[in-house]
C-alpha cells in the first residue's frame, strides 16, 4: 500500500541499487566486507544496510541487488523498460556511483567476458530482435546511434572521424576546449547537438563496433583509486523511429543509457588543479542531475534543467510520461564505506 503511494509520487522514476562483489585483489575475508543484507536478499530484495563508525544506516530502493547477481538477472528487471523505447517512450538509464563501483561492468560488462555483458548490448540485442520479429504485424524500424561525453562542462562527439583519441588526450592534459556543441531543443521535444555524430544502424554488431570507437576516444584520467577511472559522463542514445506499414501507427521512442563520472568526492580521489576542477564540474553536474529528479519526482513546477550541460541534454527525456531509472552502484569493501553511504544518500534523496 505504501509503496505504491511512493511509486506514485515518483511517477516514472525508478532507483535501483548494486552492490558488486568483492574483487580477488581486495580479499575474501569476511572482516573486510561491510554491507549485510536483510535476510531476504532474493528477488524481491528492496533494502540494503550499511554499518559505518558503529552505526547501522538502512536504505530501501525499488530494487537491490546484492554481490551475487549476475549481469542477465539485472537485465530481466529492466528490459521492460528498454522495450518501452520501442513503444515510443523516451528512457534513460544512469548508472552512479565512485569509480570502482561497477558503473561501467553494469553498462557494457567486462571486456572479453561474453557471458557478463552489461545492459547496453543486452538492451541493444533485444530491441534488433524485436525489430525482427515485429516484421509480420507490418513493423518497420530505423535506428540511429549517437555517443557523447560530457567532460568539464563541455560535450564532445565520441563518433566524430577527427576526434582520434590522441590528440583527444593532449587537448584535455591541456585543458584548452575543443570543438563547442550546443544543444537545442525544438518546439516537438527533439533534441539538436550542432555537429554531433548520428549513424544509421542495422544491427548489434555496427553498434558494437561504434561503442568500440567511441570508447578509443573517452577521455581518461589518473586518480589514486583507478588509473582508468572515467572523470567524464558517457552518454549512449539511441533514437528509434517505427513505422506500422498496415496500419500507418508510428512510434518515436528514445533511449539513453548513461555511464556517469565517478561520484568520489575531492580528499580521496587527491585532486589538484586540472584534476581538482575535474570533480568540480563532475560534482556540479551530479548535484544538478539529483535536483532535477527531486524536482520531477516532487511535481515541483520549476525543473532547474539548465543547471548543468548533462541535465539540460537529457531534458526532453526526463519529464513529461518519459521513464528514468537510476542504478546506484556501491563497492562492497570496508575502503569505501563513506563513499558508500555517500552514494546511498544521494540516491535515497533521489529515491
Ligand atoms: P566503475 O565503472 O564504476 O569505475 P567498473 O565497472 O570498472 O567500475 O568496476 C570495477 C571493477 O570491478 C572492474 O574490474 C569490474 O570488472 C569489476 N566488477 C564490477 N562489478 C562487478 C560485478 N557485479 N561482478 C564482477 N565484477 C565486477
Ligand atoms: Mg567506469
Amino acid at each position: 500500500e505504501l509503496h505504491n503511494t511512493i511509486l506514485e509520487l515518483k511517477g516514472n522514476i525508478r532507483v535501483f541499487c548494486r552492490v558488486r562483489p568483492l574483487l580477488p585483489e581486495e580479499g575474501c575475508s569476511t572482516d573486510g566486507k561491510i554491507i549485510s543484507y536483510p535476510t531476504s536478499m532474493e528477488a524481491s530484495g528492496r533494502g540494503v544496510e550499511l554499518a559505518q563508525n558503529g552505526q547501522k544506516h538502512s536504505f530501501t530502493f525499488d530494487r537491490v541487488f546484492a554481490p551475487d547477481a549476475s549481469q542477465q538477472e539485472v537485465f530481466t528487471e529492466i528490459s521492460q523498460l528498454v522495450q518501452s523505447a520501442l513503444d515510443g517512450y523516451k528512457v534513460c538509464i544512469f548508472a552512479y556511483g565512485q569509480t570502482g563501483s561497477g558503473k561501467t561492468y553494469t553498462m557494457m560488462g567486462r571486456p572479453g567476458h561474453p557471458g557478463e555483458k552489461g545492459l547496453i548490448p543486452r538492451s541493444l540485442e533485444q530491441i534488433f530482435q524485436t525489430k525482427q520479429s515485429q516484421q509480420p504485424q507490418g513493423w518497420k524500424y530505423e535506428m540511429q546511434v549517437s555517443m557523447l561525453e560530457i567532460y568539464n562542462e563541455t560535450v564532445r562527439d565520441l563518433l566524430s572521424t577527427t576526434n582520434k583519441s590522441a590528440s583527444d588526450a593532449t587537448r584535455v592534459e591541456n585543458g584548452t576546449p575543443g570543438k563547442q556543441y550546443s544543444i537545442k531543443h525544438d518546439a516537438s521535444g527533439n533534441t539538436h547537438v550542432s555537429d554531433l555524430t548520428v549513424v544509421d544502424v542495422q544491427s548489434v554488431k555496427e553498434v558494437a563496433f561504434l561503442l568500440n570507437q567511441a570508447a578509443n576516444s573517452r577521455s581518461v584520467g589518473k586518480t589514486q583509486m583507478n588509473e582508468q577511472s572515467s572523470r567524464s559522463h558517457f552518454v549512449f542514445t539511441l533514437r528509434i523511429y517505427g513505422v506500422n506499414e498496415s496500419t500507418d501507427q508510428q512510434v518515436q521512442g528514445i533511449l539513453n543509457l548513461i555511464d556517469l563520472a565517478g561520484s568520489e568526492r575531492l580528499s580521496r580521489s587527491g585532486s589538484t588543479g586540472d584534476r581538482l576542477k575535474e570533480t568540480q564540474a563532475i560534482n556540479k553536474s551530479l548535484s544538478s542531475l539529483s535536483d532535477v529528479i527531486f524536482a520531477l519526482a516532487k511535481k515541483e513546477d520549476h525543473i532547474p534543467f539548465r543547471n548543468s550541460k548533462l541535465t539540460y541534454l537529457l531534458q526532453p527525456c526526463l519529464g513529461g510520461d518519459s521513464k528514468t531509472l537510476m542504478f546506484v552502484n556501491i563497492s562492497p569493501d570496508q575502503a569505501s564505506s563513506g563513499e558508500s553511504l555517500c552514494s546511498l544518500r544521494f540516491a535515497s534523496r533521489v529515491n
